[in-house]
């Protein structure tokens, strides 16, 4: 399988070229090892990719053999990282966090291996970087916590991987929706680099980008003229404001052949 290299903060990485089927299905789940710092050939058995303390990635299962399509089926070798739903979910791992427990962690306590602020770039970097490689919405669906499976998607994990962040001090705080204020930080931040790494693309890719970005606001004025539902709008609303397209605003609209990186105010509303 042909491989796509990418040079990244948290060090270099490799990741398979997927066709649309595969990528369409595929989650991202982010862990803790619930181990000491060090990175054992057992974790790189476990999970597709973990981070060292110092932030740096480690090559572990290759993601490849958790792919599950109607062409491939999942390989006998793949990595298990959540119970019952490991086709097509990649695993991020953190080697932290032994003998931290969650009544501690409510208290500010965090055990003698909390993740390192590195550790939690690290998170963000690899997963920004998978997401834009491979289009995969930084959504609480798609992209999560460990026990967000429990949380979000119902399938219980007993597990509470990555419910807290020491260095910023998120104990863990289960939202009405299923997510936790940890996991919607580092959503936030991923999704805040894949726009950067969009913006970063080829020209090409950046005017259809736009296009799209047109055809979303012509949608939300068209929505409000005919006086839809405000949850209509809204929802519409959501979709533009989704990264790639987060990275446009309305302003770029009428400068033909801007690449939008600006940060302008927004125009609307
Ligand atoms: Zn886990």
């Amino acid at each position: 399988m042909k491989h796509v290299e990418l040079t990244t903060t948290a060090g270099k990485l490799a990741i398979p070229e997927l066709d649309s089927e595969a990528t369409s299905k595929l989650h991202l789940t982010w862990h803790w090892s619930a181990g000491s710092y060090r990175v054992t050939s057992s974790l790189l058995e476990h999970y597709h990719f973990v981070i060292d303390k110092h932030g740096k990635v480690r090559h572990g299962v290759p993601l490849e053999l958790n792919i599950s399509t109607r062409d491939k089926p999942r390989d006998p070798g793949y990595a298990r990282h959540v119970l019952n739903a490991n086709s097509n979910n990649i695993g991020i791992a953190a080697a932290a966090m032994g003998d931290a427990q969650e009544h501690l962690a409510r208290q500010g306590e965090y055990g003698k291996w909390p993740m390192t602020q590195a550790q939690l770039a690290g998170m963000t970097e690899v997963a920004a970087q998978i997401c834009a490689q491979y289009g995969i919405p930084v959504l609480p669906t798609r992209v999560l916590g460990h026990e967000e499976w429990d949380s979000i998607h119902g399938r219980p994990q007993d597990r509470w991987d990555v419910n807290c962040i020491p260095h910023l001090d998120l104990r863990p705080y289960l939202n009405s929706d299923g997510t936790y204020e940890s996991t919607n930080y580092l959503r936030r931040q991923t999704a805040k680099r894949v726009a950067e790494l969009h913006v970063n693309s080829d020209p090409g890719e950046r005017a259809r980008q736009l296009a799209v970005f047109r055809e979303f606001v012509e949608l939300h004025d068209a929505a409000y003229a005919a006086g839809l539902p405000v949850e209509t709008i809204r929802v519409i609303k959501q979709l533009r404001q989704l990264p790639p397209f987060s990275t446009f605003t309305r302003q770029d609209l009428t400068t033909a052949g801007s690449t939008g990186n600006e940060d302008k105010p927004g125009a609307d509303e």
